[in-house]
């Protein structure tokens, strides 16, 4: 394997990873880009029939107009933007190459990947959190009918399925595989439908459920997933329902190991912000930067696009001053 050394290497090419990219090729650094599936692969990710909840200016980075047929763009809207701000942009991107860890070395950092060995100057992470799913850690999670990531209702069509969550993702995929067939059970550990659900969806979820049209155990947790059945403990009891799939939406978290091995602080309590300066961007290791919605830590609804594309600026301004 060869070393290859860089200026700026970038961890990471969603929508963050690709404007600190464009930050990089404007000042004329040799940077590169090191992404460990497909080009923006959390959107690729995403439900097939997604839409945004942000408009589609506020999705832009560096002022590259994002047109799309309504104000809120689609998941392959949003695919097409990306795509084409990376393209015409010709930026230093190398996909399917994931990094596995991040070591500094005196003033310079080592970056180990599965392909290839790299040293850089610095060394910005924007590796999203869409990769590692929170487990419901119960009996069963492991059998193939349980998933943690919903991509389009088809499958689910005259099948029984147990929707657990109540956020934006459990409540769309609750909607969209209802209206497609198939009967929904929505397994909510709160009281309620969550705060932050779309203000247009809210509606829809509490009406559909307050009809029947789809079934929901608020309070109420998964302890057993079987074969054919769900074993539900609810405020009156133990229920056993009939069930072909569960989809398990209860949110995702950053790589905070991967974040600890490179040196990364955290809060002491239970949201695990990670350490940095909130003007520069820097973390408590010189250097290396964090930007994206990995700032949040288990926070994960703090930081997204609209919020955290300014995240390239301040890096790159921070990085010109002492490159
Ligand atoms: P990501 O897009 O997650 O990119 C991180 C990248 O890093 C990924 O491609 C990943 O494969 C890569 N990576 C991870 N680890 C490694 C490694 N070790 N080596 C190499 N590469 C690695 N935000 C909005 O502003 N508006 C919205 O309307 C909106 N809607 C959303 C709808 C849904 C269903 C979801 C889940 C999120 C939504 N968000 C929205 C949030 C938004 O999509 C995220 O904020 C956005 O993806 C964050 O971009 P990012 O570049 O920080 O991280």
């Amino acid at each position: 394997m060869n070393t290859e050394d860089k200026d700026v290497i970038i961890i990471g090419a969603g929508p963050i990873g690709i404007a600190c990219a464009l930050e990089c090729k404007k000042r004329n650094w040799n940077y590169l880009v090191i992404e460990k599936g497909a080009l923006t692969n959390s959107l690729f990710n995403y439900p097939l029939n997604m839409t945004f909840f942000s408009t589609s200016e506020k999705l832009e980075i560096d002022d590259i107009p994002f047109i799309s047929n309504n104000p809120k763009p689609t998941r392959n809207e949003a695919l097409e933007y990306y795509r084409r701000v990376a393209t015409s942009n010709k930026l230093n991107i190398n996909l399917y190459e994931d990094v596995a860890a991040i070591e500094k070395i005196e003033n310079y950092f080592k970056v180990t990947t599965s392909k290839s060995h790299y040293t850089a100057k610095k060394v910005i992470i924007a590796t999203g959190f869409y990769d590692i799913p929170n487990l419901l850690n119960v009996p069963g999670e492991d059998l193939p009918k349980v998933f943690h990531y919903y991509k389009e209702a088809h499958p689910f069509t005259l099948q029984n399925i147990a929707v657990v969550g109540a956020s934006n993702s459990a409540v769309d995929a609750a909607l969209e595989i209802y209206r497609k067939g198939g009967n929904v059970t929505m397994i909510v550990r709160s009281e309620s439908i969550g705060e932050r659900v779309k203000y247009w969806v809210r509606p829809d979820i509490l009406n559909r459920i307050e009809e029947g049209s789809i079934k929901a155990y608020f309070n109420s947790e998964i302890k057993t997933i079987e074969e054919n059945h769900i074993i539900v403990e609810t405020p009156e009891g133990k229920i056993k329902l009939t069930n072909d799939y569960v989809i398990a939406l209860t949110g995702y978290q950053p790589n905070f190991e991967f974040l600890a091995k490179a040196g990364i602080e955290f809060s002491k309590d239970e949201r695990h912000i990670p350490t940095y300066n909130n003007k520069t961007m820097e973390s408590n290791v010189e250097g290396l930067y964090l930007a994206g919605v990995i700032c949040g830590g288990m926070e994960t609804h703090r930081w997204f696009i609209e919020n955290s594309r300014i995240h390239a600026k301040m890096i790159a301004a921070h990085i010109e001053k002492t490159i």
